[in-house]
């Protein structure tokens, strides 16, 4: 059974490639490469001994797209390609509009023109804001988010919603709290662009005195150490969570389907807790200074995921210090690469 997978080269789309490919399914990836390397692709076969198929085109090309159509039956698909940085976006909003969503219609246009369902897509925490109660499930009131980044995934589960509904299709919205780590092949992991937004890559470089220092974006938040809480999952296990949706959806009976899941640990750390983490799991140093809160940040975000346990059988299994080691295994491969 075919897959097609966009944005299969990235951070999250790599490794759910492999999780498919280990679990029999036909992969077929469409990435532009505008937030990743073509060694992924080589990577991802010496992990599984699996060859995916690739295109490497911008799914804004209608044209290209009906051609992956053409060429294979395929049976579903999980929807990773888009930008995904919150400050540039409120930068070029047009570009994070244009970009995650015109292709997002695309892919649906051919859905629908096809007949065809089953479809996922890469949601994110970013819809609660900050949630009035912690930890956040599925009920929990959404909030209009404050970055283009965050209203670009709203609006994309508003129109598979829509989708779903109008032309009774099978759709799972997968709201990914904060993914972390890499494989433990240390083949795949983040590729971040220049300097990185996110704490781990930030904490990471750090590490390998890339940065000089970490900044620490306020310690005078209204928590146990003064540090913003998170719950951060590890790719593999948010990459194990697409399978079982997945399946899922194939296995559904009724012709219209709208799923949603918290994807998270369910266990808040906070950015201090990380930093300690990562020091003791990799026995090294990582300088930081505290510095001014950062502008858009919430106070705390950690999941409710038990609906995810209770209807897919999935549960985050791996630790923090194991996932931050992971990571640091994966920039001492990116080390060898220069
Ligand atoms: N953070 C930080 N320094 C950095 C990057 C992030 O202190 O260089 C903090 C940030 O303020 C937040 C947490 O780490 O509290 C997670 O930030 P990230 O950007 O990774 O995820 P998000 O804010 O989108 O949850």
């Amino acid at each position: 059974m075919t897959i097609l997978v966009t944005g299969g080269l990235g951070y999250i789309g790599s490794h759910t490639v492999v999780e498919l490919l280990n679990n029999n399914f036909d992969v077929v990836i469409v990435d532009d490469l505008s937030n990743s390397e073509k060694f992924i692709l080589k990577n991802i076969e010496e992990v599984t001994g699996k060859k995916p198929v690739f295109y490497p085109f911008d799914l804004k090309r209608k044209e290209l797209l009906s051609q992956v159509f053409d060429a294979h039956e395929i049976a579903g698909c999980i929807n990773f390609a888009a930008y995904k940085a919150v400050g540039e976006s409120q930068e070029k909003p047009l570009d994070y509009y244009e970009n995650n969503l015109f292709t997002l219609i695309n892919i649906l246009q051919e859905f629908k023109r096809r007949n065809l369902s089953n479809f996922i897509f890469s949601s994110s925490c970013t819809v609660y804001g900050q949630a009035d109660e912690q930890p956040i499930d599925e009920n929990t009131p959404l909030k209009t988010p404050e970055s283009s980044y965050g209203k670009t995934k709203q609006m994309g589960e508003e129109i598979l919603k829509d989708f779903a509904t109008a032309y009774q299709k099978k759709v799972t919205l997968l709201r990914y709290f904060n993914p972390i780590g890499s494989h433990p092949s240390a083949l795949l992991g983040e590729l971040p662009l220049g300097i990185p937004n996110n704490l781990v890559p930030y904490v990471t470089q750090t590490a390998s005195k890339i940065r000089e220092k970490l900044s620490i974006w306020g310690n005078d938040y209204p928590t146990a150490d003064g540090t913003a809480i998170r719950d951060y999952i590890y790719v593999v296990d948010l990459a194990k969570a697409h399978v079982k949706a997945l399946q899922k959806l194939l296995d559904e009976t009724s012709e219209t389907v709208i799923d949603i899941y918290n994807l998270g640990t369910g266990k808040g750390s906070s950015v201090l807790e990380v930093v300690e983490a990562f020091e003791r799991a990799n026995h090294v140093e990582v300088p930081y200074q505290i510095c001014e809160r950062r502008a858009g940040d919430i106070t705390v975000a950690f999941a409710n995921a038990d609906k995810a346990e209770r209807e897919l059988g999935w549960k985050a299994e791996t630790i923090l210090e194991e996932a931050l080691r992971t990571t640091w295994e994966w920039q001492k491969y990116l080390q060898t690469r220069i």
